[in-house]
């Protein structure tokens, strides 16, 4: 009885202490461990590391189809922590899913087990002033370190400026923004709230509203949208980071939306791109990865089979025939598994699922009008005051974030 009182106990703190807390907290009651980092490795997948670590691979085939779904998340090249004890033996692995979970083996004295955690992070609120001296996406990086942030500003903007014909030296720039910081770094995407970019003594605003950007006539920016990636009888999952199972105890996410469809129900690219990944991706069972504009990539899952031609480098069209819905990898019933990324991270493709911008009018427009008021008031201060925003440390784990060349000065 008190043995298990304690264990609860530990698993409360767990949930509640951030990762260094997780691991004091062991260091404390099993005397000497050490804590290795290491990246997750490209080809890596939970089976193989199970087995080369030497933990039961029963730990894979135990999961529900669900969180199978989620090992095959982990993000090549993620940072991830061991912890051994003296022996070398493991007592905790903690590797991150996305930017809200992650995945926690430990070895209790009945033996492994793993579940959920949600990752512990602070949300800060910035402001970013600055006279354009190199690049907006170049003086951005060097104000912030933060290369997402700079991606984001430019793609909100490619549309509405000719950042290589329009941008002058000493043009000025305002962000307000807001980053998670996990244990002293960066980590996951940015988001802007509002900015202003002057060209020419010209103001030129964005704004989020309700997830997408718009300008300060409520027009939406379009930018990335998606269309059905193919024809459901019903929606039989949605997509959530965390939801708290009353009964279970445990942390249940699902990175994507389920439509449920009959087997053979050819499955179509939700937006123009190139073909990154078609293949087997554990509990994706048969699965196509789609990389698009923005930093963005489309996934496809439990296929099938991929429709002919589909292979790796192979540029899409919207609405192209990709595959055929199946039930591979997992079987709860014949499936499409339609995931969304941005950076490498998990999105809801609901809020992105969509035919056309829309322009906001009327007693909606009016709404959008009071809601900016406090962002000019702000964007106003900021250029009066020169408020330089805080430079953070680089990124706490490793993201492929290219450099859009098309796109600044
Ligand atoms: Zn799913």
């Amino acid at each position: 009885m008190f043995r298990y009182n304690f264990e609860k106990k530990i698993r409360f703190l767990m949930i509640k202490y951030v990762l260094v807390g997780i691991f004091f907290l062991n260091s404390f009651l099993f005397g000497t461990v050490t804590l290795f980092e290491k990246k997750w490795s490209k080809g890596e997948t939970f089976l193989t590391f199970l087995k080369e670590n030497k933990i039961p691979i029963r730990l894979y085939y135990n999961l529900s189809p669900e969180n199978k779904e989620l090992t095959a998340e982990i993000i090549t090249g993620v940072k991830y922590q061991i912890l051994k004890d003296e022996k070398g033996n493991i007592k905790q692995v903690l590797i991150p899913i996305g930017e809200k979970l992650e995945l926690h083996i430990e070895k209790s004295s009945k033996g492994y087990f793993i579940n959920t955690l949600p990752i512990t992070y602070e949300v800060k609120h910035r402001i970013l002033e600055t006279n354009i001296d190199s690049s907006p996406y170049q003086d951005i990086i060097n104000l912030t370190n933060n290369r997402l942030l700079a991606n984001e500003f430019i793609q909100s903007y490619k549309k509405s400026i000719n950042f290589k014909r329009d941008l002058r030296k000493g043009d000025k720039l305002v962000i307000i923004y807001t980053q998670k910081i996990r244990l002293g770094e960066q980590f996951g995407n940015p988001t802007i709230e509002a900015s202003m970019i002057e060209t020419k003594g010209v103001k030129h605003y964005i704004y989020r509203y309700k997830g997408r950007y718009y300008n300060a006539k409520g027009q939406e920016i379009e930018s990335f949208f998606l269309s059905q990636p193919c024809k459901y009888t019903r929606i039989s999952d949605r997509f959530t980071y965390k939801r708290w199972h009353p009964i279970l105890h445990i942390y249940r996410a699902h990175l994507g939306i389920d439509f449920a469809a009959p087997i053979g129900t050819p499955v179509h690219a939700a937006a123009n791109g190139t073909v990154i990944f078609a293949g087997r991706k554990g509990g994706y069972g048969n699965c196509i990865i789609i990389r698009h504009i923005d930093g963005y990539k489309t996934l496809y899952a439990h296929l099938k089979k991929f429709a002919r031609g589909i292979r790796r480098r192979k540029y899409v069209k919207r609405g192209k025939t990709i595959g055929y819905v199946g039930t591979t990898g997992l079987s709860t019933g014949p499936h499409l598994h339609f995931g969304l990324y941005k950076n490498n991270h998990a999105i809801n493709p609901a809020n992105t699922i969509k035919i056309s911008k829309s322009y906001l009018k009327g007693s909606r427009k009016k709404e959008f009008l009071t809601y900016i008021k406090k962002y000019n008031q702000k964007i106003k201060i900021a250029l009066n005051n020169n408020i330089k925003s805080k430079k953070e440390k680089s990124f706490a784990y490793y993201m492929k974030v290219k450099r859009d060349n098309n796109l600044s000065l």
